[in-house]
């Protein structure tokens, strides 16, 4: 008989094998997996009699939290959909989701309920709201107290379906309406098995989780350490001196993050040399770094550092950089420079490169296509847009809208996406390949390179340019940089010096948002939306 591949598997294991073991710390907080399970069942008690049927959405406001990962065990276990809200959204934004989502029930942590209020009376189908009030000078019912209201007792779960939907998670939708990416529990728990025999998590391990839960990169961890008995740890607040203290404080081991936050550790390092505990064995990020990173992590923090490529709408992971071991003769500097390429296809994915015309592209680490992949990963569909579902998933293969090169032994290097890609003079330039270089400048601390129009060209590359503190360098300078390191076409034609790059959530640079400023200002807004 076949055992459907669903997600509450995964925590009846840890508690089975790891009932007194840490689950989780937050804050002051330490649950063990006994106790988890326990407050997991009271949730389930509470969304059952709040009217939470299989198949209903449940929605949730909350940083990374005690509330937030029990959240995922105890809607699923009354067969419902969890559906993550990211905590730097406006009022307007929560009130589409939550009517398009058609959420039947939210829980919001306090400290974010303010964001609901203005738009409360104009939701439509949420049925209840629970705050998590951390003070007991309220009259309103907390989550604490309602979770105390609840049984204790085993909670007989509703059955599910390996196909049946376990999350609704809303891609960033940056001009038109966020997209919901359906993911099923065969989606996370394959991921989930995948992604840990790739990382090696065991029981050992303490995550620091760095992203954010709601993001599909934060969404998706947990499974694969909760299934291995290690212990998570979330912080409400991670910034650089956040997290070199929970490093010291509860011996982590690994961590996932965008490239920025790693960035900015990297600095920090640099410049206040905390003292670490060398209990971090692995660093897992994406975006395609340029090897002196990837070179700088290894070698001054003493971190492995493995890139990972993906999307929402494949769970999120199919690329690992992995050093296979036939190559690991490899000069050092052909090893960094192998791990700043995205990767090789990660188990139970294919993953490929095609031209337009949908023929595969020569596997010379030259030939630009687009990333096309087929896994157990790949989404459902959007939930209610049938129209988007049929544009990206064509003939069962996910079109990522990435540009990307791939070798002899399936090494996929990401040129860019196709938007990013600047067109000067009929030649594609990458941005990010751009960006490497400007990031080799000792000055440099951030960079984004967009395409900005120009008379003779068409377009030319332009970078928004954050300096390290107390550096100075002027816009002809890092432009002579630039054409010493580059092809003269690729080279930066100006430079816009800034306090910060606009990020998302996650911490991913906003290329649309510096792009739109800048075309709009020329008179050409909307060349370049997403
Ligand atoms: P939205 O779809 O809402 O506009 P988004 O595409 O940034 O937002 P995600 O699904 O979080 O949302 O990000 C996936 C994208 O991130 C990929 O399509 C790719 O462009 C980029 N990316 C992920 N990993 C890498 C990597 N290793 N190298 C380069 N780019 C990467
Ligand atoms: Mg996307």
């Amino acid at each position: 008989m076949n055992v459907p591949l669903v997600l509450p598997q995964f925590l009846d294991r840890a508690v089975n094998l790891y009932g007194d073991k840490k689950a989780i710390i937050s804050e002051n907080r330490v649950l063990t997996y006994g106790q988890l399970n326990e407050r997991v069942n009271r949730l389930s008690h509470g969304l059952k009699d709040a009217g939470v049927e299989k198949g209903d959405r449940v929605a949730y406001l909350a940083p990374n939290s005690i509330e937030m990962l029990e959240g995922f065990y105890g809607v699923f276990q009354v067969g419902g959909v969890m559906v993550p809200l990211n905590i730097r959204l406006k009022p307007d934004d929560y009130l589409f989701i939550l009517n398009h989502s058609e959420s039947k029930v939210l829980l919001v942590d306090q400290d974010l309920y303010h964001l609901i209020t203005p738009i409360q009376d104009q939701l439509i189908t949420v049925e209840q709201i629970i705050v998590h009030y951390k003070d007991d000078d309220t009259d309103e019912l907390g989550y604490d107290e309602w979770m105390i209201q609840q049984s204790g007792d085993v909670f007989a779960r509703v059955p599910l379906d390996e196909n049946d939907v376990c999350s609704l998670l809303y891609t960033s939708g940056t001009t038109g309406n966020p997209k919901g990416v359906m993911l099923t529990h065969r989606n996370n728990y394959l991921h989930a098995l995948s992604s840990m025999h790739h990382l090696r998590v065991t029981d050992e391990d303490v995550l620091l989780h760095v992203l954010p839960m709601f993001h599909v990169n934060g969404w998706g961890s947990p499974f694969y350490y909760t299934a291995n008995g290690a212990t998570q740890v979330c912080l409400r607040k991670t910034t650089p001196d956040t997290i070199f203290e929970a490093l010291e404080k509860h011996k982590v081991s690994v961590m996932h993050m965008a490239p920025t936050v790693l960035n900015s550790l990297l600095q920090y390092y640099e410049k206040n040399t905390p003292s670490i505990e060398q209990a971090v064995r692995v660093i897992i990020a994406g975006s395609a770094p340029p090897p002196a990173f990837v070179t700088r992590v290894e070698k001054e923090l003493g971190w492995e550092f493995i890139q990972v490529y993906g999307m929402t709408e494949s769970t999120p992971l199919s690329l690992i950089s992995v050093v296979r071991s036939h190559l690991k003769d490899l000069p050092v500097k052909d090893k960094y420079r192998i791990k700043s390429k995205a990767g090789i296809s990660m188990i139970g994915c294919e993953v490929t490169v095609v031209t337009e015309q949908g023929k595969e592209v020569a596997h010379d680490g030259k030939e630009i296509g687009e990333v096309i992949t087929r896994s157990n990963n790949v989404m459902l569909g959007y939930w209610k847009n049938e129209e988007a579902t049929m544009e990206t998933i064509r003939n069962g293969w996910l079109h990522t809208g990435d540009m990307a090169t791939i070798d002899e032994y399936g090494h996929i290097d990401i040129v860019d996406r196709k938007k990013d890609i600047i067109i000067s003079g009929g030649e594609n330039i990458s941005s990010i390949e751009v960006e490497g270089v400007l990031y080799d400048h000792p000055d440099v601390l951030e960079a984004a390179v967009i395409a900005v129009p120009h008379e003779k060209w068409g377009e030319t590359p332009h970078a928004f340019v954050v300096l390290r503190e107390g550096r100075s360098v002027t816009e002809q300078e890092l432009v002579i940089f630039s054409r010493e390191k580059l092809a003269h076409f690729k080279a930066i034609t100006g430079v816009t010096f800034v306090n910060e790059l606009p990020k998302t959530a996650s911490g991913k640079i906003q290329k649309v948002v510096l792009r739109n400023e800048f075309w709009e200002a020329a008179g050409k807004g909307g060349k370049f939306v997403n």
